[in-house]
């Protein structure tokens, strides 16, 4: 299986670490050629606006927006996430994402006073055992669409938000598990999303 990581911006080295720690060769990906012959996709974390406007730049906006509508496995982690959803709140005005996943996400939504954080999170349908989770200038969901399945959420003021959420063959946390040793993340979207696919 090719797996590529979207090597537009943001911590794709670390993704390819931890798709690597699976025990799958993944390859970095930004051209039109190389987005058409990859068998699943990872979208790193980093900054929503400046991968959607750079994935024009390298004319491959629309065509990764087709893959994923079309059943390509997908991965986001946090802007990566953002770039999955069909809906974004405190969005700028002009940006765009490659969508998919019948979520509406909101950007920066622990507040600007908490720009990272680390705590412990559930995710009972992966594993039994807590999860690290950073967290930096993340998003949360909002809304849900039917098919969406909340894989882990988050307690902020008596309300709780998904910060994993799964539709099919797609997969998005609010988080970045590429920055901590842990691939229990990777290692389900491969075994998990991807055979599924
Ligand atoms: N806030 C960023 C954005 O809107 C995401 C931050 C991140 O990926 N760590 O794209």
């Amino acid at each position: 299986m090719k797996v590529g990581v979207l090597a537009l911006q943001g911590d794709v080295r670390e993704h390819l670490r931890a798709l690597q720690d699976c025990g799958v060769e993944p390859i970095s990906v930004r051209r039109p050629e190389e987005i058409k012959a990859v068998d699943a996709l990872v979208i790193p974390g980093g900054e929503s606006t400046t991968i959607a406007h750079l994935a024009q730049t390298f004319d491959v906006f629309d065509l990764i927006s087709e893959r994923i509508k079309s059943g390509l496995p997908v991965y986001g982690s946090c802007a990566g996430m953002i770039l999955l959803a069909d809906r974004v709140l405190d969005a700028t005005a002009d940006q765009r994402t490659f969508g998919g996943m019948d979520i509406t996400v909101r950007r920066n939504a622990f507040g600007r006073q908490v720009d990272s954080f680390e705590i412990d999170i559930a995710m009972q349908a992966l594993t039994h055992a807590a999860m690290r989770a950073v967290f930096i200038r993340a998003p949360w969901v909002e809304q849900i669409g039917p098919g969406v399945q909340v894989l882990s959420s988050v307690t902020r003021e008596g309300v709780s938000h998904p910060v994993a959420v799964r539709q099919g063959h797609m997969l998005a946390t609010s988080f970045h598990p590429e920055l901590t040793e842990d691939s229990r993340i990777h290692r389900y979207f491969i075994e998990e999303v991807c055979k599924s696919a």
